[in-house]
């Protein structure tokens, strides 16, 4: 398997998802999704906290880091390498997202925005949604400066999130956490981990900007409805 899935997700019917390693490619993805009557959709992301309600599969990519439908036939995908991929899925009225969040868009909290958006046009309850939250850099692979910690205080996000690096201004921030928390602030219940995601950082089946430095290589995130 080129992904790993959410056992939660994948008990909903004709729902298709999973969070891409490495070595699953665009192409690769293209492939996949064509095999299951799916268009892919991807966005031109931009670390915004723009959110893209879609009824059909866009001329071309759209500019933000979001994408939420309940139509069938397609397939919303997010990439990232470092940053931390969120699949959402209200299992009653079936309405999926995906989410890049960065700390950009999580100190824009994307991820609370996204539900709200869900329910703001489709009539989603939070407590209805399902959130896998994939593979990012792990808390402790993950220093930022005080600048990144001071705009999550004022943008109200919970210090917590943060721990000391041992270097003076210095910190390593917990991107899983802070999304969590995100989310259990929009009233989501269901908030894990999917499967085996480790820190991207860490594991070398996973590509890490922070390791390797290479724009190019990205993992894909995905879910769509296929009926
Ligand atoms: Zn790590």
């Amino acid at each position: 398997m080129l992904f790993s899935i959410d056992e939660r997700l994948s008990r909903i019917p004709g729902l298709v998802h999973g969070f891409g390693r490495g070595d699953l490619t665009e192409e690769g993805l293209r492939t996949f999704a064509l095999g299951r009557g799916l268009r892919l959709v991807l966005l031109d992301q931009i670390h915004s906290d723009i959110i893209h309600i879609i009824e059909e599969a866009p001329a071309g990519r759209l500019p933000g880091d979001a994408l939420a439908t309940n139509a069938p036939g397609l397939l919303l995908a997010v990439k990232t390498a470092d940053c931390l991929p969120v699949l959402l899925a209200d299992f009653r009225l079936r309405v999926v997202a995906a989410v890049h969040a960065g700390w950009r868009g999580t100190r824009l909290r994307i991820v609370e925005k996204t539900v709200r958006a869900m329910a703001g046009r489709f009539g989603t309850d939070p407590a209805d949604v399902i959130a896998a939250l994939g593979p990012g850099i792990g808390a402790s692979c993950y220093e930022v400066g005080e600048e990144v910690r001071s705009e999550f205080l004022s943008a109200g996000l919970p210090g917590s999130v943060f721990a000391p690096a041992g270097r003076p201004g210095k910190h390593f921030l917990d991107l899983a956490e802070a999304n969590a928390s995100l989310l259990r602030a929009a009233g989501v219940p269901e908030i894990a981990p999917a499967g085996d995601s480790g820190c991207t950082h860490c594991d070398p089946r996973m590509h890490s900007f922070r390791r390797d430095r290479d724009a190019s290589r990205r993992m894909f995130s995905f879910i769509g409805l296929s009926s």
